[in-house]
């Protein structure tokens, strides 16, 4: 019997019952399933049918019918507008049940590993103490509101409106300050802001980048023209601000005058203080960060750090407490004694190599992009790491190279890849080189899967996984994987290890 087809801006009433890639609520009416954005696990919603295909649909919550258990009010007033923070209605806790399921669920159904085989070694989620507040790095478009007043704030998800909001709680308090301070200098000197429909006006973006640790502040205008009218005004109302326990160490603008999407442009002059800020991530025990255990604790505190130099173009991560808590656990899990060869692929600026670079013989870095490895030699430089070497190319060009023509043998490979994983090449290679141990840290779960279920059948196993959660009231999650090498062939490993085999 032919069920009847819905059809856009139907109203349905639905169930939700699981949670979709990016958080959005998963449930059926009528036997059909639908995708609904801002519903929560346990709700009944009635929801706004928004896209249909032939076997499932996307809609949008109306009214909330019955309230899930996990429901909570959330804190901020922009959530759905935003998209920023797509499952902030979900209570964090359940929010960490989430990815740690997503994790597991993606091993199960990609990597084709077996249940038990998987939860014989994931361990629980690394969650934070304090979900809000954590990003050190933020960039807030400028313009007019429909009246045409000067607002700071977001662009409404998938659109280039701008909602004005100085309050994102996921950044710095401070932010809110030094963006009424920008906009009240462009008030003051008639400073106007970029129109994007036309291509005209100054001011386009605001970056703001904190140091956590450091507490300095880098505040950089992105502006759409050589100059800033009133630079002094500028620089005197931001230099003059006083916070607590931090101060604006960098004033800036970056000059970009194309008609892009792209904020930041090439040039960036230096208009007070440093052109850059600086920034500690602390070795951390992994006893240390069990979920809301003792942060911070005196041991942690007490423990080695590594300095970076961050510049307004500088890739660096935006979570910089759960970073190091997800680096310490990727150093843990490389067991390094102090005389290991180490490959850390898709290195960025060095954050990994450097940490591991202090417990290992040797460790060489790779990377795509040239500024990153720039920095990555500047950092090691800072913190006097000698036994660092870094080279600039993809990973599945210089792997290859660093074992057939340099003849490097690591202990450990390590490997931090974007989205969408490691290259079939660089897979293949690392099987080849015989690592005894490699570590993969992910920022996607369903690539992560793929490419272990490779590396498995390339002689290794999956002895410790563990996702650490970077980016609290959003769908992403970080985790990272201890693989060891089986022991296949025992002649042939007693030929590795005592050089021949009457060794
Ligand atoms: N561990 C790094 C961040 C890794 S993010 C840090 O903490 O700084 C992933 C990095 O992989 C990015 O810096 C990106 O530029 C780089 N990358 C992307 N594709 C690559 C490839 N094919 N080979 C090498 N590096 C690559």
């Amino acid at each position: 019997m032919e069920r009847e087809s819905f059809k856009k801006n139907d109203i349905v009433t639905v169930t939700i019952e699981d949670i979709g890639n990016d958080g959005e609520g998963i449930g059926k009416a009528d036997g059909y399933t639908l995708f609904v954005k801002d519903a929560v696990i346990g709700d009944m919603v009635e929801a706004r049918i928004t896209k249909c295909k032939k076997n499932y649909g996307y809609a949008r919550v109306e009214k909330v019918v019955t309230p899930s258990p996990f429901r909570v009010n959330p804190r901020c007033a922009f959530h759905r507008q935003c998209g920023g923070c797509q499952i902030q209605a979900m209570q964090y806790e359940r929010q960490l049940v989430y990815k740690q399921d997503k994790v597991r669920e993606n091993l199960l159904r990609i990597g084709g590993f077996s249940p038990e085989k998987i939860d014989a070694v994931m361990e629980p989620i690394v969650g934070m103490e304090e979900p809000w507040h954590y990003r050190n790095k933020a960039q807030f478009p400028i313009g007019y509101d429909r009246e045409g007043n000067l607002i700071a704030g977001f662009y409404a998800g998938r659109t280039h409106t701008i909602i004005a909001n100085t309050d994102c709680l996921l950044g710095p308090v401070e932010n809110k300050i030094i963006l009424e301070a920008v906009l009240s200098y462009m008030r003051e000197n008639r400073v106007s802001a970029y129109r994007e429909a036309e291509g005209e006006g100054l001011v386009r973006h605001v970056l703001i980048r904190t140091g956590f640790y450091s507490g300095e502040i880098m505040v950089c205008l992105v502006i759409n023209g050589k100059k800033l009218p009133a630079e002094k005004k500028l620089v005197e109302r931001l230099s003059g601000l006083r916070f607590k326990e931090k101060r604006i160490a960098s004033i800036s603008v970056s000059v970009n005058t194309e008609k892009t999407n792209v904020i930041m442009g090439g040039e960036i002059r230096v208009l007070w203080g440093n052109g850059w800020i600086e920034d500690s991530l602390r070795v951390l025990n992994a006893a240390d960060f069990g979920v809301a255990e003792n942060a911070g604790s005196e041991r942690a505190e007490r423990e080695e750090k590594v300095t970076f130099r961050i510049s307004p173009l500088s890739f660096y991560q935006v979570n910089p407490r759960q970073t190091e808590r997800l680096y310490s656990l990727a150093l843990e899990y490389a067991e390094l004694t102090g005389k290991e060869t180490v490959c850390d692929l898709y290195c960025g600026i060095g954050t990994i190599s450097l940490f591991m670079a202090k417990r290992a013989g040797k460790v060489y870095g790779v990377e795509v992009i040239l500024q990153a490895i720039e920095d990555a030699r500047e950092n090691a430089r800072r913190n006097q790491i000698t036994n660092a070497e870094f080279y600039v190319g993809k990973a599945e060009e210089v792997l290859p190279q660093l074992y057939q023509k340099e003849g490097i043998h690591p202990d450990v490979i390590v490997v931090d890849p974007p989205r969408k994983g490691c290259d079939e090449i660089c897979l293949e290679t690392m099987i080849a080189m015989r690592p005894k141990r490699i570590v993969y840290v992910s920022c996607d779960p369903a690539t992560l899967a793929r490419d272990l279920k490779i590396l498995c059948q390339g002689g290794y196993e999956i002895r410790r996984v563990r996702a650490v959660d970077q980016f609290g009231h959003t769908g992403h999650v970080e985790c990272a994987c201890q693989l060891v090498r089986k022991r296949v062939n025992y002649r042939e490993e007693e030929i590795e290890e005592c050089g021949c085999i009457y060794g």
